[in-house]
């Protein structure tokens, strides 16, 4: 076995890995950009070495430092997560040069699924069943017209050397064929380096089914099971689970199967994943290979017990694999949230900053369910601009699906996180959504379910009344505590019976006996105590007079007043919010690439009105309705900060 290994990576992954290797004996090192000085897997790992500037093109996808900082440490092998580094056969090949062992499979296996194309081929071949399309690169629009028309419409056109859900366009008939092919082939000359595109049938409501499996170098290979991850955002993975509510036993094991024949056929050593598409009638298609650990492995890891970093580590040190396909037992249900550095409510704009709090729930058994959080953040630690914007992955286990779920809703609820936007509100409100709930999936249902974005709920009224007995609750106890601490000179008050709590705009009236004894003290920001026999957990945050509180996607400003007081606040003048809906504002801090419009201009809904340049990319900002333009109150090359006005309309 390894005596120190070095992680080319960062954030949670590198975490993680370390975890392990800790866990089996092994010295580990950690390498680091000038952005992550302080980050957390320096501090987990027994050495750091720093690597650069923070472009990861300078730092962390530098082969010949990684090199150099092994060789300076003395790490035998190299652990290189997901991302960076990790599918890249040329920097295999320079570790082997160097007698480093690359913790993952052998080049030959990375060159042959890296490429999309070529992978197909070989999954043909291993007779793996692919989507219908042409395994060939497309010359030009003509044909691509025709190869289109030969597998029959709707069509996707890819990019062979894409990724992370990047380079790929639907195409429903002739002229976006010809447009979508241009377009996907400047994409893939910009964003990979390469430009070639094919095309394959687009499956309509499909779900995304993929199968986890590990090989050794003595022969054996295995199947884990798989992985559902239907539930994403623009091709981009949000919510996984594992297993799939959808498949029955004969159709995991054909996939299984054919997953198996195909790392067979390219010598696969290490973990691995073979990514499907499958139909309504449970016909499934191979994607793609992934060749390295995947961002969702620890669902896979909840339901069979098996630490996968650990056996990369052991199959990379040339040991045989200590099971057999009889062992891999699924059991329980395990859901995986991936919180992201992301403002839900503005379109999902990426938002960057210093965490002021962060308090991940308590990790390990709870009840019968078990939280596991990964994450390479802490309190106080940066979101910075240039990296993957995931903060941490939570997950939870249970007996059963519906169990996990609500485990999963009870350790969202109790997240707290800020300074930065992020998902948890959208991620708390999925784990409600009863289609999630009964596992109706495609991989449109973010799509569908939220066609307009993700706008702020309102409670119900059950939802308002269990809201405002948590807002008395606090309020008695926070009023308890000033009696005796801070107020001892004044008389007491007489012990109140009628309240009224001011929940949003509506008031509802409570007597001393709707509030709930919970071990709630003064000051904390997560509450838990038990409504009607139903266990909630929900987070605060004081404001002037009044309390915030978040819980299961809502979030609602609480007032807790006297009858009377009650009756004279709601005589107070409404403070309206400003009308912006007359307004185009600056939807995140940027740059001011262009403004497509003039003053008195008359624009038609959908029509750009300005580009708005932030982390590196170009949003388009259009109207949402015909109108007018106004005053233009910005110029091309200006930085706004988020909600500045960038114009007005008549
Ligand atoms: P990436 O390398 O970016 O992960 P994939 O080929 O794995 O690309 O596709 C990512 C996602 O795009 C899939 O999970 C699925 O939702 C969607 N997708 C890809 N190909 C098709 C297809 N032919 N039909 C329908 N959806 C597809
Ligand atoms: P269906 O999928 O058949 O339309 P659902 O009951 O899943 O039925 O959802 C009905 C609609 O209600 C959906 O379109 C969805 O947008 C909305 N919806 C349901 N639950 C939630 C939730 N928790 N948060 C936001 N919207 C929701
Ligand atoms: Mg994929």
């Amino acid at each position: 076995m390894f005596k120190k290994i070095l992680i080319a990576n960062r954030g949670e992954i590198a975490c993680r890995v370390i975890k392990t290797a800790r866990r089996m004996g092994i010295a580990t090192v950690a390498v680091y950009s000038d952005a992550d000085r302080d980050a957390l897997h320096v501090e987990m790992a027994d050495e750091a070495v720093h690597i650069g500037p923070a472009p990861a093109a300078d730092s962390y996808l530098a082969a010949e430092k990684i090199i150099a900082a092994c060789k300076e440490t003395g790490a035998q092998a190299v652990h290189p997560g997901y991302g960076f580094l990790s599918e890249r056969a040329s920097f295999c090949e320079a570790l082997e040069a160097e007698g480093i062992i690359f913790i993952g499979p052998k080049p030959k296996a990375i060159r042959a699924m890296g490429d999309k194309i070529e992978s197909k081929k070989f999954a043909n071949a291993a007779k793996v069943s692919t989507v219908p399309g042409f395994l060939g690169v497309i010359e030009d629009g003509a044909h691509a017209e025709r190869i289109a028309g030969e597998i029959g419409y709707p069509v996707m056109i890819k990019a062979s050397a894409g990724g992370g859900g990047k380079g790929m366009r639907i195409a429903w008939d002739e002229t976006e064929v010809r447009d979508g092919f241009e377009r996907a082939r400047s994409e893939a000359k910009n964003s990979f380096g390469d430009d070639r595109v094919f095309i394959e049938k687009y499956i309509v409501d499909p779900r995304h089914i993929e199968i986890q499996v590990l090989a050794d170098a003595h022969g054996t290979t295995l199947y884990l099971g798989e992985r559902e991850c239907s539930i994403q955002r623009r091709n981009q993975k949000v919510v996984e689970e594992a297993p799939s509510p959808f498949l029955d036993a004969a159709t995991r094991r054909a996939m299984g199967e054919q997953s198996v024949a195909l790392a067979k056929a390219v010598d696969y050593q290490s973990a691995g994943t073979v990514e499907f598409i499958v139909d309504r009638e449970r016909n499934f298609y191979f994607l793609e290979m992934n060749t390295r650990l995947q961002v969702e492995h620890p669902v896979t890891e909840l339901i069979t017990g098996i630490d996968l970093v650990e056996q990369m580590i052991r199959i990379a040190a040339g040991e045989k694999l200590a099971l057999a396909q009889a062992d891999i037992k699924l059991n329980g249900w395990a859901v995986e949230s991936r919180l992201y550095a992301e403002d839900p409510y503005r379109n999902f704009l990426p938002s960057i900053g210093r965490l002021t709090r962060y308090r991940p729930p308590v990790e390990g058994k709870s009840g019968e369910a078990i939280v596991r959080n990964d994450t390479g953040v802490y309190e106080g630690a940066e979101i910075s601009m240039y990296y993957d914007p995931m903060v941490a992955k939570l997950c939870t286990w249970a007996p059963t699906r519906l169990q996990a779920i609500d485990a999963m809703s009870d350790a969202l609820d109790g997240f707290t996180v800020d300074g930065i936007e992020h998902n948890v509100p959208f991620l708390a409100a999925l784990m409600r959504h009863p289609r999630w709930r009964e596992g109706r999936l495609s991989t449109g249902f973010i799509a569908e379910e939220y066609p307009d974005g993700f706008a702020p709920m309102a409670p119900t009224d059950e939802e308002a009344a269990i809201l405002a007995r948590v807002s008395l609750s606090t309020h008695l106890v926070d009023a308890e505590r000033r009696a005796n601490h801070v107020d001892r000179l004044r008389p007491t008050m007489p012990a109140r019976r009628d309240w009224v709590v001011k929940i949003g705009d509506a008031y509802h009236a409570l007597t001393a006996g709707d509030a709930v004894a919970a071990d709630w003290r003064p000051g904390q920001s997560v509450w838990r105590g038990e409504i009607d026999g139903r266990r909630l957990t929900a987070q605060l945050r004081p404001f002037a007079n009044g309390l915030r509180i978040d819980w299961q996607g809502l979030s609602v400003r609480t007032r807790v007043f006297t009858p009377r007081l009650a009756e004279l606040d709601a005589l107070m003048p409404k403070k309206l919010p400003p009308d912006t809906s007359k307004m185009l504002l600056c939807p995140m801090p940027g740059l001011v690439v262009s403004i497509a419009v003039s003053e008195g201009q008359e624009v038609k809904a959908g029509e750009t009105l300005a580009v708005v340049e932030a982390m590196k990319m170009e949003n388009v900002l259009r109207a949402e309705r015909d109108l007018t333009v106004g005053s233009i109150r910005a110029k091309p090359g200006e930085s706004l900060a988020v909600d500045a006005v960038i114009m007005d309309f008549a």
